[in-house]
């Protein structure tokens, strides 16, 4: 036998522990029936055997080797020696050698859990006999001493278990179940811990029952009747009826059941879940408080189980995207699905970076698809609530809040000023050359692009020959085919006409409205999309006018989403700043015009449509740059002053008329001709040898001379005087040295009995090289041979 073991026992028992065993009356009665002076219960304690309880010796312990008990406890066996003088091993012990002369010893083991811890001895001073059944009954008496010992054990046990129960926070109740409860125990601190009196439960007959609430008495009629209908546990939190404080309790109990299932007992723990139950009301109320506040707010909330992948929503949630509560299948697919493409990568990585850690909270503002098709800002914000013992997210609860209106307002209000950024660009564009249709190209990209668009046009109306025509200054596709390279041709050209108006687009110059088709096939002008052109399948069309005048149109088509009267209101500042700049354009082309007129006025004599003396100047200025020959030469009509005084000064007017278309007939349009004044014309020949010059001037002066001007009946014979001066590079003078030289040929002429032509011939005093001379002879000549 292992001595540790035996220690064990003997300590877990607690045999050596100084409490009363009560074994004393059992010694005495036991020492009298066997008529034995000294009995005596021993514990083995290390090398000592420690005396529990005696009688007739006042030993307190013994060394073990020494002690006859010892042997009991070796051998586990029981001893009787009936004369210790005749045993071997004990007649020399000083206790039967000497006082108090010992002659007899019978012990028996005393055995806890079969391991001997003891020993029950009677010891006589007479040597004796004992009869088998006199052992027998020392052993029976031993294996009672052995279990009392278990017994006294167990209740120093359960007396601390009590005592420790009746400190603890919980109360331990008991019924009996005969057709109705009836309490068997209630643990002490009944009153300390639920405020029920123990003696009056105990002793007064009450019922637990009595001391609760009148709704708490009904949850135990319930509680009671799932034990009775076979439940084995239950819980159950009952409130009692107390005057001064509410008390809540909850009771787990167990219900144990007769061999037939009917229940027999119930034994239960009930605590004080007072406080507990307070902070689950108010928990509750703050929850309460919290889901009015968020329906209030209008908040969608969510809690996600991201292992799960299951989402609980609330009803705003759903009716944020216009999904029906019941319908809602609790998927993140659900979710996702429903996310604006162009957000998808920005919502998945504010997520991701929460996950992982990167980002404290999920945060993200992004468009989910609506039930009606439309798309919904919401903005979402969110964070991880709960985690897997390994740390990983678990659980992941934010709230959704519909910006829609907000966010539009905002983009709505972005897109105005980039709107004014790029009309003001066009104005721009425009002002630096006063060139509309690069302006108007230039900002196409952007209408597109702020009207949400995939094509665009920007048009002016122009009349042609009486019929409108539509002026392209900008498009945004032509090039679909090779049928459309002539269309890209003629764009680049800026020759660009669209002249059909029987269309979608025609309607808007046709009627002077606005045209917005969001179904195309559907509208009564739509004429399809023209062939070759990738499909178009929604347009709006928006007209410019200058005040009332319908100058222009733009064109739009295939909006993401439908073109609205948002789309005609937001655009409107483009309209305007459009018709703008036609009508600078207009005012542009009148003042050119303006201009051209006063210079044409200018330039021009009003009695004879001839140009007038300053164009003649003009011209000749621009023929002092360059090196061809030409002739100049001045008319004057002779004897004109005569005219006038004879038939009047409109008459006069009339022969100078006269005399204007005459000269204009005579030439060729690469010569000029010009009224210098009264009655003096001036003429340039260009292209020409001096010879034809002087057979070009000497037609028209025999042409005047030979037809008379037609004058109320009358015929107004006139002539001409011509001055003429040869120019070429040889002679190359300043303009009015030319002029001069002219008119000094034109007194010659009119000295030489006039109607005839003289050249400017350079004398000593007018310096003239010798080929100029020989030419005028030459002439000289011709003219007589004519
Ligand atoms: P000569 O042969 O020497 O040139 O004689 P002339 O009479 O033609 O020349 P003169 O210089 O003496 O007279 C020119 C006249 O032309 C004087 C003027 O009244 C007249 N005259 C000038 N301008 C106009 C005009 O616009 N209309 C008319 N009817 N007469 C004009
Ligand atoms: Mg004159
Ligand atoms: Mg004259």
């Amino acid at each position: 036998m292992p001595e540790t073991k035996r220690r064990k026992i003997v300590q877990r028992y607690e045999l050596l522990d100084d409490s009363e065993y009560g074994l004393a009356p059992l010694l005495d009665a036991l020492a009298c029936l066997y008529n034995m002076p000294i009995a005596f219960v021993a514990i083995v304690n290390e090398n000592e055997l420690t005396i529990r309880a005696k009688y007739g010796t006042d030993l307190v312990s013994m060394p073990r080797e020494t002690a006859f008990c010892n042997q009991v406890i070796d051998t586990a066996q029981t001893l009787v020696i009936e004369d210790l003088t005749q045993h071997e091993r004990f007649r020399s012990h000083p206790f039967v050698i000497d006082e108090p002369h010992f002659r007899f010893y019978a012990g028996v083991p005393i055995k806890i859990e079969e391991v001997v811890v003891g020993t029950l001895s009677l010891i006589g001073t007479e040597p004796r006999t004992f009869s088998s059944q006199q052992i027998q009954m020392l052993e029976n008496v031993s294996t009672f001493i052995s279990r009392h010992l278990g017994f006294i054990s167990e209740h120093t046990q359960l007396k601390l278990e009590h005592s420790l129960l009746d400190s603890s926070p919980a109360v331990l109740i008991a019924w009996r179940y005969d057709n109705c409860l009836q309490l068997q125990s209630v643990s002490k601190n009944v009153r300390d811990v639920i405020a029920i009196d123990y003696q009056h439960l105990m002793e007064h007959d009450a019922c637990f029952e009595d001391f609760l609430t009148v709704e708490s008495q009904q949850n135990f009629g319930f509680w009671l009747q799932n034990h009775l209908d076979g439940v084995e546990t239950a819980e159950c939190h009952l409130k009692i009826n107390h005057p001064a404080r509410t008390v809540w309790l909850r009771m787990l109990s167990k219900a144990f059941f007769h061999a037939n299932g009917k229940l027999r007992s119930i034994q239960a723990i009930i605590t004080d879940n007072t406080s507990h139950k307070y902070m689950e009301d108010r928990l509750s109320e703050t929850n309460k408080q919290m889901r009015l506040l968020i329906e209030a707010s209008g908040l969608g909330t969510w809690d996600w189980n991201v292992l799960a992948d299951s989402t609980k929503v609330n009803k705003r949630w759903c009716d944020i995207l216009g999904v029906d509560h019941d319908f809602y299948d609790g998927t993140s697919q659900f979710w996702r699905e429903r996310i604006h493409p162009t957000d998808l990568s920005h919502v998945d990585k504010s997520l991701e970076d929460h996950l992982h850690g990167i980002a404290d909270s999920y945060n993200a503002t992004y468009r989910l698809k609506h039930g009606n098709g439309n798309w919904v800002w919401v903005e979402t914000y969110g964070c991880i609530v709960e985690r897997t013992a390994t740390g990983e997210p678990l659980r992941l609860a934010g709230t959704h809040r519909d910006i829609t209106e907000r966010k539009e307002a905002e983009l709505l209000q972005l897109k105005q000023s980039q709107l004014l950024a790029f009309v003001n660009k066009a104005r721009a564009a425009y002002l630096v050359d006063n060139d509309l249709p690069g302006a108007c190209q230039e900002i196409l990209p952007e209408l597109i692009d702020i009207a949400d668009s995939q094509f665009a046009f920007i048009g002016q109306l122009v009349q042609e020959e009486g019929r409108d025509r539509l002026f392209i200054h900008a498009i945004s596709e032509l090039s679909w085919n090779s049928a459309s390279e002539k269309l890209v041709e003629l764009y680049k050209g800026r020759q660009l006409y669209f002249d059909s108006f029987d269309n979608l687009f025609g309607e808007v110059i046709k009627t002077g409205e606005k045209v917005i088709s969001n179904r195309m096939k559907v509208h009564t002008s739509s004429r399809g999309t023209p062939g070759g052109h990738p499909p178009i399948f929604s347009f709006l069309g928006l007209p410019i006018y200058i005040q009332k005048r319908l100058v222009g149109m733009i064109g739009l088509a295939n909006k993401a989403e439908e073109y609205t009267q948002k789309d005609v209101a937001f655009l409107q500042p483009l309209l305007d700043a459009l018709s703008g700049l036609y009508y600078a354009v207009e005012l542009e082309q009148a003042r050119t015009e303006a201009e051209e007129r006063l210079k044409h006025w200018a330039m021009t004599d009003s009695l004879s449509g001839l140009s007038n003396r300053r164009a003649f100047i003009d011209y000749c200025r621009g023929l002092e740059h360059q090196r061809n020959p030409y002739a100049i030469a001045i008319f004057d009509i002779d004897h004109f002053k005569a005219v006038n005084d004879t038939y009047g000064h409109e008459a006069g007017d009339k022969v100078i008329c006269y005399i204007a278309k005459c000269m204009r007939e005579h030439i060729r349009t690469d010569d000029f001709v010009a009224r210098m004044g009264g009655e003096e014309f001036a003429l340039i020949i260009n292209n020409t040898d001096q010879m034809n010059a002087h057979k070009v001037l000497e037609s028209i002066r025999v042409y005047i001379e030979s037809h008379p001007v037609e004058w109320q009946g009358n015929e107004i014979h006139v002539t001409v005087s011509i001055g003429a001066n040869w120019y070429d590079e040889a002679n190359s003078k300043v303009l009015s040295r030319h002029l001069q030289e002219a008119d000094r040929a034109l007194y010659l002429a009119k000295n030489s009995n006039r109607n005839c032509l003289e050249w400017f011939v350079q004398t000593s005093s007018t310096p003239c090289n010798d080929q100029n001379q020989a030419d005028v002879v030459d002439i000289k000549n011709a003219q007589k041979e004519q």
